[in-house]
């Protein structure tokens, strides 16, 4: 980091610091931090509005730093769903709209629809084009490296598609983004404490990210983390939507649990919490194989393991019973107390993620 990253987090991190703090914290000069102040102020990153109060003397100026000078906007593209957040420079959404639409990338309406909701959370949002930072539109699919092209969409049959056709009606600079990815990486970027996980994603389907250092790792043909398809039961297991049998998804995808509720997985946690007997029965068969899969990440990674999606938005009260399942597996004396956590991230992490991206890219620029 340059000088005047330095000095812009440090500011974050402390909320509103005075010049002197500033000079005790980071021991630069005085001259360089005047210089660089007045480089950030310019830039409209940091208010200078303010004073600290002083017993006796002047009052000094305080520093803090503008949350929303500049924001990003995300999308996250579900079988059903266009659902966008914007979010501000701490990575806090801001704003959220959720759309009810089949998804349909051959329909032009379908198009103009993902342009119409980015066009209204922006509005909302009072996002002008100067501080817009970009756009994330996160897919269920593998995406390219450079977020340009969609190299595997089984789940919705749109393999091959490209941003370009995607993002016709997003006037703004956008890329795409593999869902689990963005989700892991808004989960890590969030929580300071994490450098290494895995990140889990229970929704409809499961998927993973591998983040190592606070940063992504996508494996040689961005396919890292595709734990939906490790095989878990090789007899008799289900048909997996990628054509195999036995794939962890067939086991732990949130479906298996929200069929027994018309696709209302909130129900099925009413239930459970209502000791409902198929609910429990249900969930009993699901922690038991979840617990398989954290037992064989944790083997292989060593890491924290997050777990996300719309089952991990559920799963802070069970986390004791999921644990004791994962401890009753270790082959080492380690408790999955100290290395296993729900997401942070309730709700749209995706979408989240997508848009965190930006952020930190433009905190580079600075
Ligand atoms: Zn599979």
């Amino acid at each position: 980091m340059n000088k005047s990253q330095q000095i812009y987090h440090y500011i974050r991190t402390h909320q509103s610091v005075s010049k002197q703090d500033i000079v005790l914290g980071l021991k630069f000069s005085l001259p360089t931090i005047t210089q660089k102040l007045q480089y950030l102020e310019q830039r409209n990153l940091i208010d200078t509005s303010r004073k600290i109060q002083n017993t006796g003397g002047r009052n000094a100026t305080a520093y803090s730093y503008v949350k929303k000078a500049r924001a990003a906007i995300g999308v996250y593209l579900t079988g059903h769903h266009i659902n966008c957040v914007a979010v501000d420079l701490s990575g806090d959404v801001i704003d959220m709209t959720k759309e009810r639409i089949t998804f349909n990338l051959e329909d032009e309406a379908y198009l103009k629809k993902i342009g119409e909701v980015v066009e209204r959370i922006k509005n909302e949002a009072e996002i002008s084009d100067e501080a817009l930072l970009g756009v994330g539109i996160a897919v269920q699919g593998l995406v390219s490296e450079d977020g340009e092209v969609v190299t595997y969409g089984l789940t919705l049959n749109f393999t091959g598609k490209t941003r370009e056709e995607i993002a016709r009606y997003i006037p703004y600079n956008s890329r795409l983004f593999h869902d689990s990815s963005a989700a892991g990486y808004a989960e890590v970027w969030i929580d300071h404490d994490i450098c290494n996980a895995f990140y889990i994603s229970l929704s409809n389907s499961v998927g993973g990210a591998v983040l190592v250092d606070n940063n992504i790792y996508e494996g040689n043909t961005q396919k890292s983390g595709e734990i939906g398809h490790m095989t878990v039961v090789p007899e008799d297991g289900e048909q997996c939507y990628c054509g195999r049998f036995g794939c962890f998804d067939t086991v732990c995808r949130s479906t298996n649990l929200d069929q027994y509720t018309d696709g209302n997985l909130e129900l099925f946690f009413a239930l459970l919490q209502s000791r409902d007997r198929e609910a429990e029965r249900l969930w009993d068969k699901y922690l038991d194989d979840l617990s398989l899969g954290i037992h064989n990440i944790r083997m292989l990674f060593d890491s924290d393991i997050i777990l996300g999606g719309y089952v991990g938005a559920y799963i802070e009260s069970y986390m004791e019973e999921l644990c004791r399942r994962v401890d009753e597996r270790t082959s080492f004396s380690d408790c999955a107390r100290d290395f296993l956590f729900p997401c942070k991230y309730k709700v749209e992490s995706a979408a989240a993620g997508a848009a965190i991206c930006f952020i930190d890219e433009f905190f580079d620029t600075i």
